[in-house]
């Protein structure tokens, strides 16, 4: 973590007092064990009322880019990455290679602003093992891109720090839907991921065929490759990219997703096929994500790959959407915005359309327009 090097008291104001049952001399305990629910961390600059001194308790913390994270005795504690985060129960995996059952220290979950996602899987956390092996999180990285479902105008967050959605489709068997890889495009985008888009089951067609489709998301500015996870063909570049980052794999049922990560690690026991398809309602509900390791050779070191496997996930549109935002991942929209007559221009129904007489012309394609257009109705 950058840090700016400043120290600062930060007065925390803890809610949910029991005044009852503090005693002078243990109040900061009694306070954190009555289970505060909300601080309010406002830079050393909150002044407590007489009397108020109970609610308060002096930590410190560090200012970084990201705002004010605690400070904590580093040189007690390992790095690591959260695998998966079920209940209370968090597996970090440290960065020797160890993996220590963690719990969260109260104070952290006590800053977080918003109670339900304080650790997820995918977080850079910072823990001190303890001597019966397990470990206690002290504190929680400033995370990257996060992938997200929204219940009741509510964010729950799935995963953090996702370096890329890797979008796989097949070229044949099924057969590539635009408007599915363009709904994750635009997921990705909304994220703060990059995407990247895979094509499998090279070795069903004539790879000739599949120029126009790498044309159509070249030119949008996404990374694209063409593989087989049946000949191994373009495996290599695959590897690569996963190489070093955190990656969601998403795509329709059946295009090979299974089947890949199987051969860039043997062994890491994803199921293919039918069975899995019908276990995958059940485990949608029940299992959050979880990472696995891509350790093998190629990713050594600062290379290891990390995917999250949430069947859920896999199929499903990753992020709400709303619809005034989906122009703005339409990137090759841009230029012709500024043509539409109405400055609100939906590029749908309206007269006088850039976007639309772009399309006509054949400089946007049709496929990329059809699918706004479909996602925008929220088909
Ligand atoms: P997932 O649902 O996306 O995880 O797909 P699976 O990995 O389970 O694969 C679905 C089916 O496609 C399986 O029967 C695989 O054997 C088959 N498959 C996967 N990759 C390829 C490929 O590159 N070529 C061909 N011909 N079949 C493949
Ligand atoms: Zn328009």
């Amino acid at each position: 973590m950058k840090k700016k090097g400043k120290r600062s008291k930060v007065r925390v104001a803890f809610r949910k007092n029991r005044e009852a049952r503090a005693r002078r001399q243990n109040l900061t305990r009694d306070v954190l064990d009555a289970g505060a629910e909300e601080i309010d961390l406002a830079g050393g600059e909150r002044i407590s009322g007489k009397g108020d001194v109970s609610r308060h308790r002096t930590v410190v913390a560090v200012e970084t880019e990201d705002g004010l994270v605690l400070d904590v005795d580093e040189s007690a504690c390992l790095t690591g990455r959260v695998v998966s985060s079920v209940g209370l129960v968090n597996n970090v995996r440290a960065s020797d290679g160890r993996t220590f059952e963690c719990s969260v220290r109260r104070v952290v979950r006590t800053m977080a602003r918003d109670g339900r996602n304080v650790v997820v899987t995918g977080d850079r956390v910072l823990f001190r093992p303890l001597e019966d092996g397990t470990g206690v999180i002290e504190r929680v990285e400033p995370r990257g891109a996060t992938l997200s479902r929204f219940s009741q105008r509510r964010e729950h967050v799935i995963v953090a720090n996702v370096d890329q959605v890797v979008v796989v489709v097949s070229a044949a068997d099924p057969p590539v839907k635009p408007n599915l890889v363009d709904r994750f495009l635009v997921s990705a985008a909304k994220g703060g991921s990059k995407a990247v888009v895979v094509v499998n089951k090279a070795d069903l067609v004539d790879v000739a065929r599949l120029q126009p489709l790498a044309g159509v998301y070249t030119r949008t500015g996404h990374d694209f490759e063409i593989v087989s996870a049946t000949t191994g063909f373009g495996i290599d570049r695959l590897r690569r990219r996963l190489a070093g980052r955190q990656s969601v794999v998403a795509g329709q049922s059946g295009v090979g997703k299974s089947s890949l990560l199987n051969v860039v690690q043997p062994g890491l026991a994803l199921a293919t096929g039918e069975v899995a398809e019908d276990s995958r309602k059940g485990r949608h509900t029940t299992r959050s994500a979880r990472l696995l390791e891509l350790s093998g050779e190629g990713f050594e070191g600062a290379n290891t790959g990390w995917v999250v496997d949430t069947p859920g996930i896999r199929q499903l549109a990753l992020w709400d959407v709303e619809p005034g935002e989906v122009e703005a991942h339409f990137v090759e929209f841009r230029p012709f915005v500024t043509l539409c007559r109405y400055p609100d221009c939906s590029h749908t129904h309206e007269e006088g359309c850039g976007v639309k007489l772009a399309t006509r012309r054949g400089l946007i394609s049709p496929l990329r327009y059809a699918s706004y257009v479909r996602i925008l109705e929220g088909d």
